[in-house]
């Protein structure tokens, strides 16, 4: 069983029917206009039921005559034409209706009316108030005009105006009634329902073409009517049914044109929609690009930017629009923008493309590539333009650190050569141009670098070489160029001089800059420098030139002794063509043995026994002769031939001296004394060449002295001290050579592992004429003494200055007086010297 709510009773309905009626189909209607419509609609039922009480009672004939008529309206009607593009309709049926009027009466054009007003409000409202309403107030008023037309007619006649006249007259008149009597009630009922009060103007206005319409059908049915008048009412049916065929065609050609209409505007709204799309995307990919934007007009005001611009240039999006692209550039690079864009405008070019800087609020810039475009402004008048702007920063960082690279020396940070070169380029083109333009150039070489680096490492090298850097650039001006050539070799540009001295001032300051000893790897080292300086009024005309000439000048200054500064004269380079001769010559002397050994003796000053021999080299040149060994030494250490020398000299003088040991028992006691250079002490097999030497000739160490000069082992005392340690540990003795001309060193000279000093021979000269060398040498005896080591005199060329030296305390002496240097050959009859036997 189931159960069921009652269903629910329809509200107590206290109007009736009435009241639903109204409820239901005139929901909106006003109490006034409602009273309108039921008016309207009761004089349209009215006006039919007096039209319809005519048709009946007419014969068959004319009622099927009507009947075909009303046909033709409704299909008038709904043939009607829609104006295109306008809310105005037009219909044939009027005209019909109004030839209805003339030929069948008032009663025919009434049902004509009705039918089109219900066939054209059933096609324009669904509702029933407008489709009880339209066709009413059409009857009703066709009916008025009906009446109206047959009182005019009948009356104009009577006044004697021929029939077809008065005809057309009470045609218009009853055009003006139909027009009035269907859009007044109407519009009126419209305007009461929204509350308003009818205003005639309005109404003239909104409905004057209506009235037209009504005239000019009112005038064809007249005219239809004076045609069949004449040619019979069957004529005019054709001409009814010729019309609508016409009218159907019109209507199918404008639903053709329509059609296309429609298309068109759908191919409009869709390249429409495609242009919006197009320019929401190129707004999109504007706005979010990572190149920045801007669009700017032909003035070059910026109109829009994007956001990586406003990035770029570090600003706020919104602040720059308005301002122009100059703004945004650095100060030194406006000038080529403008100019780039004057000649694209000029030259009528499309873009030109830039590397330039973008100024920031902060002041800073960046690099950016610009490219600017120009292309017809759709907008504005002539062109606008279009600036890309990616930034390029990095890679002219990366290219800034490259130049960099490529132009600096990456020790020192100094310049390199080939920036060198550059410079001292453009300043030889200056100097040729303007004689006034006065320069000079510097070349040094260091005296002390290759030790310092063969020796202690390259480390201990790259600290030396960057504090020099240091030194040099702090003696120099700001406009004056310092390079570091390579290796140990540096040069120096001196611009903006006012005369060689104040060049050859700076050159001094240099040196004794470098001459300031310097803390490397725990020890001080004093680098020292040779200087070579050259002036542009000798009048340079190359690079090369001067460069070769700063080059010599400094091949002087070492060859005069080190830390000295020469100045270039022509003279030099003969005098280094001779030495660069001798150099080749020197090498050639050594693989062809031109190379020989004397030895000198020396003799004990008690007793006058032989103790030894020192060894000097000597050097026969095919060509020049005698070469002195102090020449030749000098230049073997500066090509690098030292060590073949050396190495050489000590096979020699120990298979020497080994010979004699085995020969001439007498030399047995006799100790060979060689000398070594400051080079060989840094050699690091020194020592294993020495013991070869030793061993291979079965010569007991103790039988080689080495000499070392003071200056030398005091310089190099660092470097030196570790050979002469493991020198001394083979065995062999060890010669402080020309003491007393280097500088203080006394305090090192207990530690050292010394056995005997040799007195400079200039001391021993001058004994004669200077009492404060006596002195000299007295204090040299004392010292050497105190330190357990024996005292050897040199250069001894007088008896007086022998029998000084015995007063003094003398060990042992060597010199003219007692022999020169004598060869191999004419040693074994040595044995006292004849001065001291
Ligand atoms: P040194 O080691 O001081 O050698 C002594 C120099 O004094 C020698 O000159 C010798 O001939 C000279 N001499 C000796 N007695 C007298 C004298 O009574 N009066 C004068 N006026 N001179 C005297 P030399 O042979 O021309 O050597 C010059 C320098 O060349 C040497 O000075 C030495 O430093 C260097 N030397 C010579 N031979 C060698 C060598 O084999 N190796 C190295 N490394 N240097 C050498
Ligand atoms: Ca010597
Ligand atoms: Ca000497």
């Amino acid at each position: 069983m189931t159960t069921s709510s009652p269903a629910p009773r329809p509200p107590a309905d206290p109007g009736g029917w009435l009241a639903r009626f109204h409820a239901q189909h005139l929901p909106d209607y006003s109490p006034a206009s409602t009273r309108l419509w039921w008016a309207i609609a009761l004089s349209g039922a009215l006006a039919l039921g007096i039209a319809l009480d005519a048709f009946l009672g007419w014969p068959a004939e004319r009622q099927m005559q009507v009947v075909g008529a009303l046909a033709l309206v409704v299909t008038a009607a709904l043939l009607s034409l829609q104006l295109p593009r306008t809310s105005f309709s037009f219909s044939i049926a009027d005209a019909f209706n109004f030839t209805l009027l003339v030929m069948y009466g008032p009663a025919a054009a009434v049902l004509g009316a009705g039918a089109e007003g219900l066939v054209g409000t059933m096609r324009t409202s669904r509702r029933l108030s407008s489709r009880v309403a339209s066709p009413a107030a059409a009857m009703a008023s066709w009916s008025l005009a009906g009446a109206a037309h047959a009182g005019l007619a009948a009356l104009l006649v009577v006044s004697n105006l021929p029939p077809a006249v008065a005809e057309v007259l009470a045609l218009l008149l009853a055009s003006l009634v139909t027009y009035v009597g269907t859009t007044l009630p109407l519009m009126a009922m419209m305007t009461l329902k929204r509350q308003q009060w009818p205003a005639p103007r309005s109404w003239l206005n909104g409905t004057a073409w209506v009235g037209g319409v009504y005239i000019g059908s009112a005038l064809l049915a007249a005219m239809a009517w004076l045609l069949a008048r004449q040619h019979g009412a069957g004529l005019m049916a054709l001409l009814g049914v010729a019309v609508l065929g016409v009218l159907a065609l019109v209507r199918v050609t404008l639903a053709h044109q329509e059609a296309e209409h429609a298309r068109q505007e759908q191919c409009i709204d869709e390249a429409r929609r495609e242009a919006e799309l197009n320019q929401q995307r190129f707004s999109a990919a504007f706005t979010h690009a990572a190149v920045g934007m801007a669009i700017a007009d032909a003035q070059g005001r910026l109109l829009r930017v994007n956001q990586a611009l406003a990035t770029l240039v570090q600003a706020p999006e919104g602040t720059l629009p308005g301002r122009t692209m100059l703004d945004l550039l650095h100060p030194a690079d406006h000038a080529v923008f403008e100019r780039k864009t004057l000649e694209m405008k000029a030259h009528a070019r499309n873009d030109f493309a830039l590397e330039l800087r973008c100024r920031t609020p902060t002041g800073g810039d960046t690099w950016v590539m610009m490219h600017c475009g120009r292309f017809a402004d759709p907008g504005g008048e002539g062109n606008a333009l279009i600036y890309q702007l990616h930034d390029v920063s990095a890679r002219r960082a990366a290219e800034a650190r490259l130049q960099h690279i490529a132009y600096h020396d990456n020790l020192t940070g100094l310049a390199n050569r080939a920036r060198f070169h550059e410079q001292l380029e453009g300043a030889v083109e200056r100097s040729l141009v303007d004689p006034q333009v006065y320069f000079a150039v510097m070349f040094l070489d260091l005296d002390r670098f290759k030790i310092v680096n063969d020796s202690l490492g390259h480390e201990a090298g790259n600290l030396m070489l960057r504090e020099v850097a240091r030194r040099l650039q702090s003696c120099v001006r700001p406009s004056d160029l310092v390079a570091r050539l390579g290796g140990d070799e540096f040069a120096v540009m001196l611009l903006g001089l006012q005369d060689s001295a104040d060049g050859l001032r700076l050159a001094r300051r240099m040196l004794a800059e470098l001459m300031q000893p310097m803390p490397v790897c725990g020890t001080e080292l004093v680098p020292g420098a040779s200087l070579g300086i050259t002036f542009s009024d000798l009048g340079y005309r190359t690079v090369d030139e001067l460069l070769r000439d700063a080059d010599v000048a400094m091949y002087e200054a070492k060859a005069g002794g080190r830390g000295r500064v020469a100045i270039f004269d022509r003279t030099m380079h003969e005098r280094i063509a001779y030495r660069l001769a001798l150099e080749a010559d020197l090498r050639r002397a050594l693989a062809e043995q031109q190379l020989s050994l004397v030895y000198q003796p020396l003799y004990e000053i008690e007793g006058g026994r032989l103790t030894g021999f020192e060894a000097l080299a000597r050097w026969h040149h095919p060509v020049r002769g005698a070469v002195s060994p102090a020449e030749f030494i000098a230049l073997a250490e500066e090509s690098g031939h030292i060590e073949t020398l050396t190495t050489w000299l000590i096979g020699q003088a120990v298979a020497q001296m080994a010979q004699w040991h085995r020969l001439a028992p007498h030399l047995a006691q006799a100790s060979m004394h060689l000398n070594l250079s400051g080079r060989d002490l840094v050699r690091s097999d020194i020592v294993d060449t020495v013991r070869d030497a030793l061993q291979r000739h079965g010569l007991p160490p103790a039988r080689l002295t080495l000499e070392i000069t003071e200056t030398v082992l005091m310089e190099r005392l660092d470097l030196a001290l570790e050979t002469v340690r493991r020198l001394r540990e083979l065995g062999v003795r060890l010669s402080i050579d020309d003491f007393g001309t280097g500088y203080s060193s006394l305090s090192y000279l207990g530690t050292l592992p010394i056995d005997s000093l040799k007195i400079d021979r200039s001391f021993v000269m001058r004994m004669e004429q200077q009492p404060e060398s006596i002195e000299i040498v007295r204090a040299v005896v004392t010292l050497g003494h105190a330190l357990g080591k024996r005292v050897i005199a040199e250069g001894v060329e007088t008896a007086a200055q022998l029998e000084q030296l015995r007063q003094l305390g003398a060990d042992e002496a060597q010199g003219y007086l007692l022999s020169r240097p004598v060869t191999a050959a004419e040693v074994p009859r040595l044995l006292y010297a004849p001065a001291l036997a």
